[in-house]
C-alpha cells in the first residue's frame, strides 16, 4: 500500500555533535568522552552492578556540563521551525537543549539525564533537574534512583512512535550524528524513497540510502537549511 507522507511534517534527528559546539563532548569524536572512560566501566548494566559509586559519579559529571552549556544556533533554528512546520526532534542526546531552544516536540531514544529511575520498578520516573545521584539517593519504594538513561546493551526507548513519525515524513534532517550507534542509527531506514532526506555532520559510519550528506557544522548548516524550509519555495 502506499504510504501518504504529511507534507507539513518535519522530522529532525540528532546526536551529540548538535551539542559539541554548546561545550558538551561528544563520544567518538577526537577528545570526546570515550577517550578518557570506558565504556564497560561507566555505561553498561554490568558497571552498575560492579561500581554504581563510579557510573552515578561519570554521569552527574555529564550534568554539571550539560546544565552550564546553553542551546546553539542550530537548536534555535530547529526550535523557530515550528512556525510553519509540524515538527518532531527524534534525539540520542541525553541533554535538554532541544527543549531549552523551545521545541516542544521531542522524542528521546537514550533516555534524559534530568530525569531518575526507580531501579525497583522502572516505571517510577522523577524529574529531579539539575541535582546530583549518589548512593542513597532513593524512590518512594525506598530503592536506589539510577540516572534514566539508556546505558549499551539496554534496549533504546520510543522506538515504535519513532518509526511512525519518520516514515510519514516529508524531510527529514538528521545532524551530529556518527550514525554508529544502534538500532537508533536504522530507524532513519524507515523513510520514505519521497522524503527530502539531509544529513549534516563533520563524519558518518555510514550513510543510509537515499540521503544528501552535507559534511558541515550543525551551528552554521543547519540555520541555512530551515531558512530555506522557511522562507523559500516548498519544496515538497
Ligand atoms: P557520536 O559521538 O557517535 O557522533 C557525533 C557525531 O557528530 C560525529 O559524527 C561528528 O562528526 C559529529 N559532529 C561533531 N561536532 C559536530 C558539529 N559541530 N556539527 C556537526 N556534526 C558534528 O554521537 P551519536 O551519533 O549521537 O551517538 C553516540 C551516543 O552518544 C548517543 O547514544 C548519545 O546518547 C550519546 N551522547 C549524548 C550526548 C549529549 O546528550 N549531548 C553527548 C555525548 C554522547
Amino acid at each position: 500500500m502506499a504510504r501518504i507522507l504529511d507534507g507539513n511534517k518535519v522530522v529532525i534527528f540528532t546526536g551529540a555533535g548538535i551539542s559539541a559546539e554548546s561545550g558538551i563532548q561528544t563520544f567518538r569524536d577526537s577528545g570526546g568522552l570515550w577517550n578518557e572512560y570506558s565504556i564497560e566501566d561507566v555505561a553498561t548494566l554490568a558497571a552498575w552492578k560492579k561500581d554504581p559509586a563510579l557510573v552515578l559519579n561519570f554521569y552527574n559529571e555529564r550534568k554539571m556540563n550539560i546544565c552550564i552549556a546553553e542551546p546553539n544556533s542550530a537548536h534555535m533554528a530547529i526550535a523557530a521551525l515550528e512556525k510553519k512546520y509540524n515538527v518532531v526532534v527524534i534525539t540520542q542526546n541525553i541533554d535538554d537543549l532541544h527543549e531549552r531552544a523551545g521545541s516542544s516536540n521531542v522524542i528521546h531514544l537514550h533516555g534524559e539525564i534530568m530525569k531518575a529511575r526507580s531501579t525497583y520498578d522502572e516505571t517510577l520516573i522523577h524529574d529531579i533537574g539539575n541535582k546530583p545521584l549518589y548512593i542513597g539517593s532513593k524512590c518512594q519504594l525506598r530503592s536506589q534512583l539510577r540516572p534514566h538513561v539508556v546505558w549499551f546493551g539496554e534496549l533504546i526507548m520510543n522506538d515504535e512512535i519513532s518509526k511512525k513519525h519518520i516514515s510519514n515524513a516529508a524531510r527529514i534532517l538528521v545532524v551530529g550524528t556518527s550514525l554508529s550507534v544502534y538500532p537508533a542509527a536504522n530507524l532513519l531506514k524507515k523513510a520514505s524513497h519521497h522524503a527530502e532526506k539531509i544529513i549534516i555532520s563533520l563524519d558518518i559510519a555510514k550513510k543510509p540510502y537515499g540521503y544528501q550528506f552535507i559534511c558541515a557544522k550543525a551551528s552554521k548548516m543547519v540555520p541555512n537549511i530551515i531558512d530555506k524550509w522557511l522562507y523559500g519555495k516548498f519544496l515538497g
